[in-house]
């Protein structure tokens, strides 16, 4: 396990010197069976990927789970050898931001809409630790999931503003059997959460027959069929329920095209993320 920049810097110019390529998946730890998707389709694309293990301080707003959130390093590193026993790179908060650390890197239009609106810092902290770890590991390519949609737009939009050399792969969303979005935060969930929590996964699949079977365009009609399944759970509540261009992430009224629907809800103090990208070709 690697611990410091100077270290992956090394171990990055070695793996470039004998000509191989480097695939990083940057994870926060707590990992299950979605980080393991994204390693298992790494070690498709090279021998040699990086899984990162860092709990990213500056993408927690002031009053969130940043000190809460779930660490296990070495059931990680378990887990890990399940996949291939990848490189992994875990450093401690100082050696990622050290005193008097002030950059901040800004991606404006996809990162304002949704998340951004109800977590103003959020993908701020994500595109300046993503960057970091893609400049500290000379990775080529990286490994993200669709299950945070809208921080693919940020760290796409980045990677081409910036002119960043690293292919960027989507992974898809893993679920649990009943259909819940696997996510380190689901381990929060009481007996009673956890059993009303399948509501979002189920209002996505409500909303994908009514669009693809139904035919119905309206974004309105389905956002409101969408809430009132998520209703149906008594301790849910909603922070959004949005229908928008999958590219630019724009509010739809009317579903004629590739649509991304995505939802955010709270269940006690634990807040749950999921989407559902539609891509049936609309006549
Ligand atoms: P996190 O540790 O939550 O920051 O997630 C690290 C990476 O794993 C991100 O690219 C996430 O989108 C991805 N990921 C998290 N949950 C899932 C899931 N259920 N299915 C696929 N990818 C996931």
């Amino acid at each position: 396990m690697i611990t410091t920049i100077k270290d992956l810097r090394r171990w990055s110019r070695q793996q470039h010197d004998s000509q191989k390529q480097i695939a990083l998946v940057p994870t926060m730890g707590a990992l299950h069976d979605g980080h393991l998707s994204l390693v298992k389709t790494a070690n498709q694309y090279s021998d040699t990927v990086l899984v990162s293990i860092f709990v990213n301080p500056i993408q927690f707003g002031v009053n969130e789970d940043f000190h809460q959130y779930p660490r296990s390093l070495e059931n990680d590193l378990r887990l890990l050898q399940t996949v291939g026993s990848p490189e992994v790179f875990a450093p401690d908060v100082a050696e990622m931001y050290s005193a008097g650390f002030d950059v901040s890197v800004h991606v404006g239009g996809v990162s304002q809409p949704f998340e951004g609106k109800i977590r103003p810092t959020h993908f701020d902290g994500v595109a300046t630790v993503v960057l970091k770890l893609f400049l500290a590991s000379g990775a080529d390519i990286a490994f993200f999931g669709q299950k945070d949609f809208q921080q693919v737009c940020v760290v796409r939009k980045m990677v081409t503003d910036l002119n960043v050399p690293v292919e960027i792969v989507v992974c898809p969303i893993i679920r649990e059997p009943d259909g819940l979005a696997m996510s380190s935060r689901n381990r929060y969930l009481s007996k009673t959460q956890r059993s009303q929590a399948i509501v979002l996964s189920q209002s996505l699949m409500l909303a994908e027959k009514m669009i693809t079977c139904d035919n119905i365009r309206d974004a309105e009609t389905v956002r409101e069929k969408i809430r009132s399944k998520i209703e149906t759970a008594p301790d849910m509540k909603i922070d959004y329920i949005a229908i928008a261009d999958p590219k630019t992430l724009h509010e739809l009224t009317t579903i004629n095209s590739d649509a991304i629907i995505l939802l955010a809800a709270k269940i006690g103090t634990t807040r749950l993320i999921d989407n559902l990208l539609i891509t049936t070709t609309m006549s």
